[in-house]
């Protein structure tokens, strides 16, 4: 396994981690001695960072943690974080409190607020009331020991939080399909903190690579999840990825590409870059990402729907679009189903782009009532 720099907290984490938001299951309920024989192989092979969050696994993810961490608590890096950054300090804080008895542990290592973005940072995280002041006494009193946030909102916000100085690393999303936070995580990088990368080999997903997807890979390269962790893992700016791992299979290969010392060559990383170029156009007839149509009054995230939904129209990715889609549904009510077709965003947008025609196609495609491929 790969060690890395923890930003400049002087930690050496490992280059993968483990993700535990896709344990196994069985009617409804994590199949606990299957999830833990697969966070312990993990752990055997050398994975020393586990994230989870309060909503996994149907809000289980941090109880079968807890228990994988029994004999491990002092090897493991710890992190998870809080749904509730638009709350009062009292109610984030209970959120805390019910994680620690969770996980069953004193102190977690790296506390985040989830999924933030500027608005919520600026308009309720940072009053007199909100939950940084929660956040920064309860860092004080020793319950967690670094204060992170993970990150759904432009490229150029990820800048402006990072720029804040209040965090000691970031979660974000970059992968093969998605660059858009690279510059984002330069500037972490530059400031000293950790970067930790979600979703770099498409959470399994990127399993049968389509047309699409061959495009963007060098020529004879091995399989598609390998490749995407080896291009995250070749940023020098990425402390460590963590991608959710269901069962030993995963486990292993995903342990052997995280080992390998050499990253893609400059060669291969400037043929996937050209390739790269050329679906982004394409993805960009859609939808650039601008967000000038947000904030919609009813709470859809018009682009990232549409990114999900690039994934499938762009690089052929249904399985992987429908299963990211499903797990954010379960989380946050941003998705196209939530839209209440009041009109208010199509004019804002300077592509011209039918957004509500195009919501419901991609709530066709990626919704609960959609065919599976
Ligand atoms: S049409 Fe739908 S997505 Fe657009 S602002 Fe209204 S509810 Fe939101
Ligand atoms: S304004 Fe149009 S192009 Fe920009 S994010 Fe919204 S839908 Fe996409």
């Amino acid at each position: 396994m790969q060690y890395r720099d923890f930003g400049n907290t002087g930690l050496k984490i490992s280059a993968l981690g483990f993700g535990s938001m896709r344990l196994p299951e069985k009617d409804g309920h994590v199949e606990q001695d299957k999830a833990i024989e697969v966070i312990h192989r993990a752990f055997e092979l050398g994975v020393n960072y586990i994230d989870s969050a309060y909503f996994y696994n149907h809000h289980e993810s941090e109880v079968v943690v807890g228990k994988a961490l029994k004999g491990w608590r002092d090897k493991v890096t710890v992190s998870t974080k809080n749904p509730d950054s638009s709350a009062d300090a009292d109610k984030w804080r209970t959120v805390l409190d019910e994680q620690l008895t969770k996980l069953d542990v004193d102190r977690i290592d790296v506390y985040h607020f989830h999924g933030i973005n500027w608005k919520v940072f600026e308009e309720k995280m940072t009053r007199p009331d909100g939950c940084l002041k929660a956040a920064r006494r309860a860092q004080d009193e020793g319950l967690f020991t670094y204060l992170s946030f993970s990150f759904h909102d432009s490229p150029e916000n990820l800048i402006r939080l990072v720029d804040t100085g209040e965090f000691t690393s970031v979660t974000c999303q970059y992968n093969l399909l998605d660059r858009a936070n690279e510059p984002g995580i330069a500037r972490a990088h530059e400031k000293g903190m950790g970067v930790v990368i979600m979703g770099p080999v498409g959470g399994g997903r990127l399993g049968a690579p389509t047309a699409g997807i061959r495009d963007l890979l060098p020529a004879g390269s091995a399989s598609t999840p390998e490749i995407a962790l080896r291009f995250v893992l070749s940023n020098p700016n990425v402390s460590c990825a963590i991608s959710g791992m269901e069962n030993l299979q995963m486990v292993e290969e995903n342990c052997a590409t995280a080992s390998r010392e050499e990253s893609l060559s400059t060669d291969e990383l400037a043929a996937m870059q050209a390739a790269y170029e050329e679906k982004k156009k394409l993805a960009e007839l859609y939808c650039t990402g601008c967000r000038y149509c947000m904030p919609c009054p009813h709470g859809v995230d018009i682009p990232e729907n549409f990114s999900v939904m690039n994934t499938y129209r762009v690089y052929g990715l249904l399985d992987h679009a429908q299963a990211e889609y499903r797990d954010w549904m379960t989380e946050q009510k941003q998705t196209a189903a939530f839209c209440q077709e009041c009109g208010e965003c199509e004019p804002k947008c300077p592509q011209k782009i039918p957004i509500v025609a195009q919501l419901k196609e991609t709530e066709a495609a990626l919704g609960k009532g959609a065919k599976k491929d």
